[in-house]
């Protein structure tokens, strides 16, 4: 029984209040449950968020001298504002920059937040990540509105006949687990219709360089799951911020063909002095063994589907087929059965990005 569960018993009301709640008021606040803050250098803070119906994407808190840089900023409000308290239980300095990796609504959908907080906030992304918010932004609330529409009627579907879409039993654990992430998602959604979207007002193309005090903050422009994403340096301390440049701890991909630019992006980063890398989602890494597996896998996927393309494949799925991942599987799973299941369910993404780049975008049908 916690110290505040026991309070609740009369018998001990007046010892809790005397030696309880001064401890406690003392104290911060406990995280919320879910939110993960890792130091990983000197005032650099990765804070890995509760599970918000959509991906989870990271945050990173660079407190400075005399202010606060965040790196990519929720898909959801109300996350980041659970963020934000955590940021002032660290410091009460402002936050001067907020810096979107890239277009992907995990990423910068929060910017309304610190908007608000802090009058005057500089919202860094590239010039090609702010048209593509303009351009694509508009069309969520409808895409996630059907979203949800097509998971409510697929557990409708599964109860109504105790089967999967693959035939297997749908079990009550299933169910329990679906039910729930259809409920999160369904808040999700509700959250994302109401969303006042605030976009970047300080651009830039290539290369972005400044300084706050002494620490140096180094922003390129990369290619990536999305086109012309911000990687952020810092060179002293030494840590890589990718945003979803690289994923863990099974890579995904979602763009639409572009594969070779992200490998040269890949390479160029791994040749870089690294401590730790911070992905788009998953856990801090602290060497440079998982980036340079992505770069294998990769490699693997474009050297695969050139081949199949020059023996004579003509549609996606011929080369599906004939792409054998086995042995980079074993290093990404090592045979665990969950990574496993994700690593089957994305390969095929990334295939497809290799495809079609191979064929100038072309997609055959036969
Ligand atoms: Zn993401």
């Amino acid at each position: 029984m916690s110290a505040q569960a026991a309070c609740t018993f009369a018998a001990t009301l007046a010892l809790c209040c005397l030696v309880a709640i001064p401890s406690l008021a003392a104290q911060p606040a406990p995280a919320p449950a879910g939110m993960e803050k890792v130091e990983l250098a000197d005032g650099v803070y990765l804070f890995r968020v509760p599970p918000d119906g959509y991906a989870r994407a990271n945050t990173t808190v660079i407190i400075n001298g005399r202010d606060v840089v965040v790196f990519d900023s929720n898909v959801r409000p109300s996350t980041t504002r659970l963020v934000l308290a955590e940021i002032r239980k660290l410091t009460d300095k402002p936050v001067r920059f907020v810096i979107n990796s890239h277009w992907h609504p995990d990423h910068w959908t929060g910017n309304s937040v610190y908007a608000a907080e802090f009058p005057g906030v500089q919202i860094i992304a590239t010039e090609e990540t702010a048209e593509f918010m303009k351009r694509v932004a508009p069309s969520w609330p409808a895409v996630f509105a059907g979203g949800f529409k097509r998971r409510e009627a697929a557990l409708t579907e599964a109860i109504k006949s105790g089967k999967n879409a693959d035939g297997t039993p749908f079990t009550a654990d299933q169910r329990r687990d679906t039910e729930s992430s259809v409920e999160l998602y369904r808040s999700f959604v509700a959250e994302q219709t109401t969303v006042a979207r605030v976009f970047p007002n300080l651009l830039y193309r290539d290369r972005l360089t400044f300084f706050s005090g002494a620490r140096e903050f180094r922003l390129s422009s990369q290619s990536g799951d999305a086109l012309s994403s911000t990687v952020l340096y810092l060179p002293k301390e030494k840590v890589l911020l990718m945003g979803d440049l690289l994923v863990s701890p099974i890579q995904w991909g979602t763009n639409s063909y572009q594969i070779t630019p992200w490998i040269n992006s890949l390479k160029a980063l791994a040749a870089l002095d690294i401590k730790a890398i911070v992905p788009g989602h998953g856990a801090a890494l602290r060497d440079k063994e998982y980036l340079h597996l992505v770069i294998d896998l990769f490699e693997s996927i474009v050297a695969q589907v050139h081949a199949a393309l020059e023996e004579g494949a003509v549609i996606v799925d011929d080369v599906q087929k004939v792409v054998n991942l086995d042995s980079l599987r074993a290093r990404f799973t090592h045979g665990d059965a969950e990574l496993e299941a994700d690593f089957n369910a994305t390969m095929p993404g990334l295939i497809k990005i290799a495809y079609k780049e191979s064929r100038d975008g072309m997609e055959s049908r036969r």
